[in-house]
C-alpha cells in the first residue's frame, strides 16, 4: 500500500501577502482585499524602507512585469473564480 500526502491551496485560501526584505527581514503584510498594484510596484521598484537594500527588480524587466501581474492576479482571481466549476489548486510543500 502506498500513501501520498499532498497539500493544496486555492487562490481563495490566500488571505494576505507578505513582502519581506531578504537582507534585514523587515516585512509588511497586506490583506488580500487591500492588495494594491501601486503599492506592490513601490515595494518592487524601490529599496527596503528600513535598510535601503535594493529589491533586485528593475523597471521594465520581465521579472518586474511578472511580479506586478502576479500581485494583480492574486487579488482578482480569488473573487473571479468563485462559483466556477473548474477549481484551480496549487500544490505546496507540506509542513513537516
Ligand atoms: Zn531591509
Amino acid at each position: 500500500m502506498t500513501f501520498e500526502k499532498r497539500c493544496l491551496i486555492e487562490p481563495s485560501d490566500v488571505i494576505s501577502v507578505q513582502y519581506e526584505c531578504d537582507h534585514c527581514h523587515a516585512a509588511v503584510v497586506v490583506p488580500i482585499e487591500k492588495l494594491d498594484p501601486d503599492q506592490a510596484a513601490s515595494f518592487a521598484l524601490s529599496g527596503c524602507t528600513f535598510c535601503k537594500t535594493p529589491s533586485g527588480y528593475q523597471p521594465g524587466t520581465v521579472e518586474s512585469r511578472v511580479f506586478l501581474n502576479f500581485n494583480a492576479a492574486l487579488k482578482e482571481f480569488a473573487h473571479l473564480s468563485n462559483g466556477r466549476n473548474l477549481r484551480m489548486r496549487l500544490g505546496i510543500k507540506c509542513p513537516e
